[in-house]
């Protein structure tokens, strides 16, 4: 149960309410966000939910018999919209393409990307600078420096950044550079990480484990929103099968699923989820027809050459054509834009 509270209610006022939920064999857990107060009640009694309702400083009451619960789609109207400023929103109909390279390389890659991404009007870069690599011998990423070029050269161009987080003293140490911290797959349990990022006032985009069921996910989003962050995105980037054909098994299922199940938006990422160049395209609309509200791609301007993960990254050229046809395929077959 998801008691949300008025933002006037008092400390004394709770601690009543508490104590109301207390006497009905529930425990509350008081969850304070940018956006409101609630108390996320765990119980099993059956209780009347005018009781409480009608009790001072209750806005409203919400049964929720999932067990993730301020994540779930069962107490919200509609679907929650994030939004980064200057108009670039993401959610309950507005819709993003992020794209970049796997790994941050230099100031010149980092130039010739932003310019790649004005002319195709994407408002949202990607880019590692801590990079989690199978191998501690391959390229680790250029780290807080690079994200400082990173961010210099996206501010001027009007570009929000999406970039990975892997550890807790990063959070502070990025902030000032960021837009949306990603939380890659391989951290996707790192509840230290997830509780620490329910503490900052950014988005956070949290990736699903490699081989992490949708509960997981959710209880994963549920740890950052339960500690006070609500700017929350999921992203499906593919799980391990026993297919060996490709990197990862997209789970385009998880797509249409998430979006019953959680108000969050959910992002696609065909790159990771197929891990094959000429196949990225295809699978990406497919997304879109799934009801991704985002899509975000590895794109660079000589694959062949890319740092990390050139295997599966787009040229600049393929990729405009695949925006193009994104961009199409929501507007012809979604009648949305
Ligand atoms: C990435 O986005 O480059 C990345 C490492 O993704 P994932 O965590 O999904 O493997
Ligand atoms: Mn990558």
């Amino acid at each position: 149960m998801i008691i949300q509270l008025e933002n006037t209610t008092s400390e004394a006022q709770i601690a009543s309410i508490e104590a109301e939920i207390k006497a009905l064999s529930y425990s509350p857990n008081l969850v304070t966000t940018q956006a409101g107060n609630y108390l996320v009640c765990i119980g099993k009694s059956e209780l009347d939910p005018r009781k409480i309702g009608s009790i001072d400083g209750v806005k409203d009451i919400h049964r929720v018999s999932d067990d993730y619960k301020l994540v779930s789609a069962k107490w919200k109207v509609g679907h929650s919209t994030i939004d980064l400023g200057d108009d670039v929103k993401i959610g309950s109909g507005n819709f993003q393409i992020m794209a970049g390279p796997c790994s941050i390389e230099n100031e010149e890659q980092i130039e010739c990307t932003v310019q790649h991404l004005v002319d195709n009007n994407i408002k949202i870069m990607r880019g590692g600078v801590f990079k989690p690599r199978s191998s501690p011998y391959s390229f680790q990423g250029l780290g807080i420096d690079g994200l400082k070029i990173f961010y210099k050269h996206c501010r001027a161009a009007g570009i929000k950044i999406v970039t990975e987080v892997m550890e807790v003293d990063q959070i502070a140490k990025m902030h000032d550079y960021v837009d949306i911290y990603q939380v890659g797959a391989r951290n996707s349990q790192n509840f230290n990480l997830l509780n620490e990022l329910g503490k900052v006032d950014k988005t956070v985009m949290l990736k699903r484990g490699i081989s992490g069921t949708l509960d997981e996910l959710l209880h994963s989003a549920e740890y950052i929103f339960s500690s006070g962050n609500e700017r929350i995105m999921l992203c499906e980037r593919g799980i391990r099968s026993y297919e060996k054909a490709y990197r990862n098994t997209m789970d385009i299922n998880a797509i249409a699923m998430l979006k019953e199940r959680t108000h969050m938006p959910v992002v696609a990422d065909p790159s990771h989820g197929i891990g094959i160049r000429k196949f990225v395209a295809p699978v990406a609309l497919a997304c879109i027809m799934a009801g991704a509200d985002a899509v975000i791609m590895e794109v660079h301007e000589t694959p062949q050459k890319a740092f990390s993960d050139g295997q599966q990254t787009l040229s600049h050229r393929q990729a405009q054509k695949t925006y193009q046809n994104i961009r199409s395929t929501r507007e012809h077959f979604m009648g949305l834009t």
